[in-house]
């Protein structure tokens, strides 16, 4: 490789990763959790961005092919995912394709493990197609608490990022929807077509009243499909042991990658209650707000005020955020806790303190672990009949995840279970989860099950 050539791909990671206006650009967003994403779309759609979700797991082989297998399996996925969508896009359109048109989305992490480093990596695989050297790659950052500065006009951001915001908790509340009433329905199936429906029902509703910020009104539509949903349980099926699952975002929401766990988990008798995805987002406020606090002490110790000046500046923006984004969740989760008994989120705040008094882990070091850890003690808490942690083969907060609250569960009696996972089906893995099952079944009989919080 010539020097200019080494030049021009390094300014490519900068010039063609970041965050870009979406107008006139169809934004493709990468499909993770199902309904989560596509409500993340209809917010997108409804404040006029083009937002598109890609299909998922369709480009698999073409992921495997240009990633060397080293790489975490989301990213494997992903790269699958963009690459099958322009090559059928491309097949479409014929002449008239132009990588131009389209943003692909793939936010990234700042910190320890291999999250940033994803969309670089997509990237050279991206330029070393001539033809799809010119796709951008739109990307927001853990590093500003996914700011969407920028990708509209400026008077409109505020209130894409509530709406946006909110479509994640909604998202979240039909996902555990799902899977309060799926173990209770009266015929099989059922459940699964209704939540289809009532995804695109919100869909709709987004894009109707985002733009307007018209939360009510997205409350309404979210309140009749759970008056629905909750005639689908059949009243005579006794209680099922109680699992949580935690570990990594892309690989516990994801069917496809866990070759669809919770339902495997269900047809051995279990209820399930996953993390959610407004947990994952109210921790990286949260982590850029603890930042900022520690940042001004030191800054006050050693008597800067430039940088007491600068921290300052962020505790008040990602605290407001952390503030505004607890209040929408927990107000929305009250309403909804009125019609049906669905599980709400710890404040992450209360998270570390569990972690600080179990002295089990700590926030400095910071990634999922640190909600993994302390979630599984809540569920411990909280008495659940045992816990899965779902996560990428060789993740490595997931692996760290294990080594810490193993001893911990063997000791308290909770059944538990790792499932780490690639695009390989291991024959061993419906059989640990049988086994899992039966022991969280005796725990149930042993212990029962609290009620939900
Ligand atoms: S969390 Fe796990 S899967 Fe995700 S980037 Fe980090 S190491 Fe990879």
């Amino acid at each position: 490789m010539t020097e200019s050539a080494k030049i021009i791909d390094f300014q490519s990671l900068t010039e063609k990763i970041g965050r870009f206006n979406l107008s006139n650009k169809t934004c493709l967003i990468p499909e993770m959790n199902r309904i989560g994403t596509h409500l993340l779309a209809a917010v997108f759609r409804g404040f006029g961005i083009h937002a598109k979700v890609m299909d998922t797991y369709k480009g698999l082989d073409l992921g495997k092919e240009y990633t060397s297998g080293k790489e975490c399996y989301p990213c494997q996925i992903t790269m699958g995912d963009i690459l099958h969508f322009m090559k059928e896009e491309a097949k479409r359109l014929k002449d008239t394709f132009d990588p131009e048109d389209y943003i692909y989305f793939m936010p990234e992490a700042d910190g320890p493990c291999r999250f940033g480093m994803y969309n670089k990596y997509q990237r050279i695989v991206l330029d070393s197609f001539p033809e799809l050297s010119r796709l951008k790659i739109g990307s927001l950052t853990t590093r500003d608490g996914y700011s969407l500065a920028g990708i509209i006009d400026d008077s409109r951001v505020r209130d894409l990022r509530k709406m946006s915001y909110f479509s994640l908790v909604v998202g979240d509340i039909l996902d555990r929807l799902l899977w309060r009433i799926r173990p209770y329905e009266k015929k099989a199936g059922l459940t699964d077509d209704f939540i289809e429906r009532a995804m695109h029902v919100m869909e709709g509703a987004f894009e109707r009243f985002g733009p307007a910020k018209d939360f009510n009104s997205v409350f309404k539509q979210l309140e009749a499909v759970i008056k629905e949903g909750k005639t689908i349980i059949d009243p005579g099926i006794p209680p099922k042991p109680l699992i949580g699952i935690v570990g990594e975002i892309y690989l516990r929401t994801h069917v496809h990658a866990n070759q669809d766990v919770i339902r495997v988990l269900e047809r051995y008798g279990a209820e399930v209650v996953n993390a959610s995805i407004a947990e994952w987002v109210n921790y990286t406020s949260y982590d850029r707000f603890r930042e900022a606090k520690i940042g001004f002490r030191l800054g006050l110790r050693q008597f800067r005020l430039g940088l007491m000046k600068a921290y300052l500046k962020d505790i008040i923006g990602f605290g407001g955020d952390l503030f505004y984004q607890e209040f929408r969740q927990k107000k929305t989760y009250k309403r909804i806790r009125s019609l049906i008994d669905l599980t709400e989120d710890h404040q992450v705040g209360h998270l570390e303190k569990t972690l600080i008094e179990k002295d089990l882990f700590n926030f400095d070091v910071g990634t999922e672990a640190c909600l993994s850890i302390a979630g599984i003690v809540e569920y411990a808490r909280e008495g659940y009949n045992g816990v899965v942690n779902v996560y990428p083969f060789t993740c490595m907060p997931s692996t760290t995840t294990s080594a810490v609250v193993r001893p911990l569960m063997s000791e308290l009696g909770i059944p538990y279970l790792d499932t780490p996972y690639d695009s390989s089906f291991q024959p061993g893995r419906e059989a640990a989860i049988r086994t899992f099952m039966y022991q969280a079944n005796q725990h149930f009989k042993r212990h029962g099950r609290k009620e939900k919080k």
